[in-house]
């Protein structure tokens, strides 16, 4: 049995931090949470993180692996364009590896060319290459001229929209993305309006279910929302409210709606909102008109969460000045942008997104019987939300993976 001792322990389901504790971890799976004090280290293999506080690992729950994150949405698309099959897997692999890093224990890869990421998956779970464990959707449905169409997997009637789903559920696909509305990668497409009827949808995710899986919807203009919500796609993404000419439309029946169903709302906050994070370099007078604007669109999320949105807060990372190893900047913004507590930005980042999988009786808090997925920090995030940043240790499935900032390949440390 492995012991992992820890200053502060922070289990994940709102109770109270423990000190001093030690995790009992037995076949990759937690067995107990007990006093430090209690443990016999000559008997026990026993990993001591000192002071650091233990978390439930990470879950981003909208990342695209395939992508490198440059500084625009053009440099993107044509390293996208340019990359083959095998330097598209590559990438992705190392992607993976560097969300890892900030303690990304497990991700959902939503949309990227072909199948590579469903390769890299399985990659990572027949241990062939060390990473997180990644749940994937391969190609986004999208409209002919539709947002991320250049990613292969075009559908324009309902009939072509059911027959996309059911092939990528033979594929091996954990779920199903759809481009509900235009967007802002994607010149052209119009991320002010939907892509596909409500009926459409609706037919997708009747479809989808029948076959086991969720749908999640990519939904930024305000028509957009309402429609995946009326169709109940199990997860809406960004949810940016956007009217006709791009201002903000926030519609509180349809938001109401969706608190009822308990449909899942994704708030991605990719590099450009980092821009309001007070270390931010870029909060000169000069970018006020920005910052304002982001302001504007941070305001939504605030509102959303006040409504009860069951938030899931991720990076969008691989998008432009979104690197994988910046997670923990995702979750300081969803802090000072939305609001929120400590406790309900760690809870967007690890217990909901898991039960959002379907994965909440494996992963997402510190119980027994959990998988041992766990991040080490530096300092007390409740206190300072910036200690996500600092991350000492990763550890998968009872397995260190991440010690002092370096990926662990062979043997564990002593
Ligand atoms: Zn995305």
């Amino acid at each position: 049995m492995l012991m992992i001792k820890a200053g502060l322990l922070i289990d994940g389901t709102g109770a109270p931090p423990l000190q001093n504790v030690a995790v009992a971890v037995e076949d990759g799976r937690i067995e107990s949470i007990i006093p430090a004090a209690t443990i016999s280290e000559v008997e026990r293999e026993v990993v001591d993180l000192g002071g650091a506080t233990l978390l439930p690992g990470f879950v981003d729950s909208h990342v695209h692996l395939t992508f490198e994150p440059s500084a625009d949405h053009e440099a993107v698309r044509a390293t996208l364009a340019a990359d083959d099959r095998e330097t598209l897997a590559l990438r992705a692999a190392r992607n993976a590896q560097l969300a890892l890093l900030a303690g990304v224990t497990t991700l959902r890869d939503c949309g990227g060319p072909g199948f590579v990421t469903l390769r890299v998956r399985d990659a990572i779970n027949e241990g062939i290459i060390l990473g997180p464990r990644i749940l994937a959707s391969g190609p986004p449905i999208t409209t002919t001229a539709g947002h991320l169409h250049f990613l292969g997997l075009t559908a324009d009637s309902r009939d072509e929209v059911l027959k996309a789903g059911r092939v990528l559920v033979e594929a091996g696909v954990d779920f199903i993305k759809v481009c509900a509305s235009g967007g802002n990668m994607t010149p052209g497409s119009n991320a002010y309006a939907a892509q596909y009827s409500a009926e459409t949808l609706t037919a997708l995710v009747v479809d989808a279910h029948r076959l086991g899986l969720q749908v999640v919807a990519h939904a930024q203009s305000a028509d957009a929302i309402r429609y995946a919500a009326q169709a109940g796609a199990d997860s809406i993404e960004h949810c940016a409210w956007l009217g006709e000419n791009g201002s903000v439309e926030y519609d509180e029946t349809t938001m109401d709606a969706i608190v009822e169903k308990g449909l899942y709302v994704g708030f991605t906050f990719p590099g450009i909102f980092r821009a309001l994070l007070p270390t931010s370099k870029e909060r000169d007078p000069s970018q006020a008109r920005r910052l304002e604007e982001l302001q504007e669109k941070v305001a939504v999320y605030r509102r959303m969460l006040s409504a009860g949105a069951l938030a899931l807060v991720s990076s969008d990372a691989g998008v432009r000045l979104t690197r994988f190893e910046d997670f923990a900047q995702s979750l300081e913004v969803m802090l000072s942008g939305c609001g929120a507590t400590p406790l309900e930005v760690i809870t967007a980042a690890t217990r909901r997104p898991a039960q959002a999988m379907g994965l909440g009786h494996k992963i997402g808090t510190l119980e027994a019987g959990k998988m041992a997925d766990m991040v080490a920090v530096d300092g007390d995030p409740f206190d300072d939300i910036r200690a996500l940043r600092r991350v000492r240790a990763v550890i998968r499935g009872g397995r260190v993976v991440v010690w002092q900032g370096r990926l662990v390949v062979g043997r564990q440390p002593a």
